[in-house]
């Protein structure tokens, strides 16, 4: 029973992708290590980028969905002048 083995006598860090083996000393071992510290500030920066990225492309996407839904339903509203945005948003807001 392989998983059962590796479940039981080792542990996954996630931060560094290894294996180590799963008792205290060497956990704590691994964990005080400057290489253990080092990818896990980088995992943290890796995520908290991650989730600002994701952040802009959805505003950025919403943006967009308005501005095409705003030409869709006020066509010439360049010539025309500002568009009634409220009006507008309602009848979108479907
Ligand atoms: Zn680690």
């Amino acid at each position: 029973m392989a998983d059962y083995w590796v479940s039981r006598d080792k542990y996954f860090c996630k931060y560094c992708k290894i294996y180590i083996a799963d008792d205290k000393p060497s956990r704590i071992h691994h964990e005080t290590g400057l290489r253990h510290k080092g990818n896990y500030e980088r995992y943290i920066r890796e995520v908290y980028r991650k989730g600002m990225t994701d952040k802009k492309d959805r505003a950025h996407e919403a943006r967009e969905l308005a501005r095409v839904e705003a030409v869709r339903f006020w066509p010439g509203g360049a010539s025309l002048g500002p568009p009634p945005w409220g009006a507008l948003l309602r009848c979108a807001g479907r």
